[in-house]
C-alpha cells in the first residue's frame, strides 16, 4: 500500500488516507479479534465489496499490544458484551411487562363495563318490580 496524503507526516493521523496496491482506497479499520483486539489497520475498501474480485490487502496502523494488553481488553470485552447481553434480556423482559400491563388494562376496562351492566339490570330488576 502507498500512502495517498502526506501533508502532516505523523503515520498515526486519522487523516491519512492510503491506497491498496490495487488502486482502490483502504480505509483506517478497527480489529476486534483476540489476538488484535482495537489494533488499527488500512484494509482494502474491496475486502467485502460483493461480485469484485475480493482483495484482502491491510497494512497495520498501530503496534501490536502486548499479551498482558490484549488479555485485559480481552476481559473488558468479555464484561462489556455481557452487559450487552444482560441489558438486551432486561429491554425484552420490560417490553414483555408492557404488554401484560396493556393487556390487564384492557381486561380491567371490560370487567367495569361488565360490573356495570350487571348493576344496571340489578337495579333496573328492582325498580321493576
Ligand atoms: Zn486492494
Amino acid at each position: 500500500m502507498s500512502q495517498k496524503s502526506v501533508s502532516n507526516p505523523s503515520y498515526r493521523n486519522r487523516s491519512v488516507i492510503h491506497e491498496c496496491h490495487c488502486g482502490i482506497d483502504a480505509p483506517l479499520m478497527t480489529a476486534w479479534t483476540d489476538s488484535n483486539p482495537g489494533r488499527r489497520f488500512f484494509g482494502c475498501g474491496m475486502y467485502k465489496v460483493q461480485g469484485f474480485k475480493k482483495c484482502s490487502n491491510f497494512v497495520w496502523l498501530d503496534e501490536e499490544m502486548n499479551p498482558r494488553a490484549k488479555e485485559v481488553i480481552g476481559n473488558l470485552l468479555h464484561n462489556l458484551n455481557e452487559e450487552k447481553h444482560r441489558v438486551k434480556e432486561s429491554m425484552l423482559k420490560e417490553e414483555e411487562t408492557r404488554m401484560k400491563i396493556k393487556f390487564l388494562k384492557k381486561q380491567l376496562k371490560f370487567n367495569w363495563f361488565i360490573t356495570i351492566f350487571v348493576l344496571v339490570a340489578f337495579i333496573a330488576t328492582i325498580i321493576m318490580k
